[in-house]
């Protein structure tokens, strides 16, 4: 490989680029910052090994978080990627907890509406079987009648208790002119 067409790793390392270039792959020469951090983290020896350890189907895997550790390292010396491992963490467990809250907060609440719900139910089934049995009394001093067959009744009973009275007026007033005192 000419020297305008070699990776970023042999561009680096000043080296002639061979056409088998187990680097070549995953370190390209538009992109020379990827194999300069890793470079400076791993380094290029240690980068070879690694990726010749392995099947060539995963080495772009390996070569993307090899450059992705070493980013992160050469921004944050001391923490490096674990700096974002943590976060992320401690990110997933507040999400944890307020999900568990609002879980149990769900739960309160559907309790809460179940027990009114109840207790709603409950206060009309009451009121319901007030109205069943004031319509079961009903019947009973109605006695089989309409209202108005017992207004007929009782205009009927009125007639005869004014009959009978009148009977009595009138007799009393006979009994009165056959007896009177004065
Ligand atoms: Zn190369």
């Amino acid at each position: 490989m000419s020297n305008s067409t070699r990776c970023a790793a042999c561009k680096l390392l000043r080296r002639r680029c061979p056409e088998d270039c187990i680097l070549g792959p995953y370190f390209p020469s538009n992109n020379p910052q990827r194999f300069s951090s890793v470079h400076k983290i791993f380094g290029a020896s240690n980068i070879t090994r690694m990726l010749k350890r392995l099947p060539v189907e995963q080495r772009a895997i390996a070569a993307d978080c090899m450059s992705y550790e070493a980013e992160r390292r050469v921004e944050d010396p001391i923490y490096g990627c674990v700096k974002i491992i943590y976060g992320l963490e401690k990110k997933k467990n507040e999400i944890e907890l307020e999900l568990a809250k609002t879980r149990s907060e769900i739960a309160f609440h559907s309790a809460l509406h179940a027990q009114q719900q109840q207790q709603q139910q409950q206060v009309l089934w009451s009121m319901t079987n007030a109205t069943q049995q004031s319509d079961q009394v009903e019947p009973s001093w109605l006695n089989g009648n309409s209202i108005q067959e017992l207004h007929q009744q009782q205009q009927m009973a009125n007639h005869t208790i004014n009959e009978v009275h009148g009977g009595h007026d009138e007799q009393f007033t006979s009994w009165l002119d056959q007896h009177q005192p004065f």
